[in-house]
């Protein structure tokens, strides 16, 4: 849409005042718990197979391979759930429900015995996924950024700081849809703690201030169309609610 006379003069106000060629788009944030605090979001990372129940119905092996590792842009993230369109291009949009890590600190090779100190707090998020192009990209080889990395496919709830809920290594996490228990999963099943999903990440990459890993989902993964309503919950760290329009 072109911008009228009032924007144009603010959006030139703002050119002149940098070195921008326009006006660099809005950081990505989540809020804080109980305050007016957000949390400025880097990068999302997220872990491949991370509950044996799920790496079973997804094809794979239970036992313990070495984590695997993914991304989605900062700017799919949707703070708080809501309404979400249906993507394009899919006919097979699951939820996936995740315990989301929220780095308050970075490094590279961080040691494990370290690793919770990074942790600026939890948060509950969906890891939504378009099946169909990551069965095909799988199929053929190719990278699953299409499958993964669409617009709105982050929804995640406000963070807990990890000073004031400390750092669950147990308890519930389940998704509801349209009120019916489709994933329900307890954190203490996931094949690499968070801990270790730290350090094993860093070794490849140096970790930053604001980054997100989505930790991985428990078994029951399923299909989603419009009009449904998702409901996730983690103990401790919250709710998550998602209509997906
Ligand atoms: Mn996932």
């Amino acid at each position: 849409m072109p911008l009228n006379n009032e924007g144009l003069r603010k959006n030139n106000a703002m050119i002149t005042n940098s070195r921008y060629v326009f006006v660099p788009p809005p950081v990505p944030s989540l809020p804080v718990a109980g305050s007016e605090q957000l949390v400025p979001i880097r990068r999302i990372y997220c872990v491949g197979r991370n509950y044996a129940d799920h790496a079973v119905e997804m094809g794979g092996d239970p036992n313990r391979e070495p984590p695997f590792f993914f991304g989605k842009p900062a700017d799919t993230v949707v703070a708080g759930g809501g309404n979400i369109p249906y993507p394009p291009l899919t006919n097979d949009l699951q939820h996936e429900m995740e315990l989301v890590v929220v780095l308050g600190t970075g490094g590279h090779d961080i040691p494990e015995t370290r690793a919770l100190e990074h942790v600026f707090g939890y948060a509950a998020g969906i890891d939504m996924t378009r099946r169909d192009l990551q069965g095909e990209a799988k199929k053929l080889g190719r990278p699953w950024d299409m499958a993964k990395g669409f617009d709105y496919a982050a929804p995640c709830s406000s963070v807990q700081p990890a000073s004031k809920i400390g750092h669950p290594g147990e308890g519930a996490i389940w998704l509801k849809v349209n009120g019916e228990t489709r994933q329900s999963g307890n954190l203490n099943q996931q094949i690499w703690k968070v801990e270790e999903a730290i350090a094993y990440l860093s070794r490849f990459l140096t970790l930053a201030p604001g980054d997100l890993i989505f930790t991985g989902t428990p078994a029951g993964v399923g299909r989603v169309v419009r009009g449904d309503r998702l409901q996730g919950h983690i103990d401790r760290i919250g709710e998550l609610e998602v209509i997906i329009e």
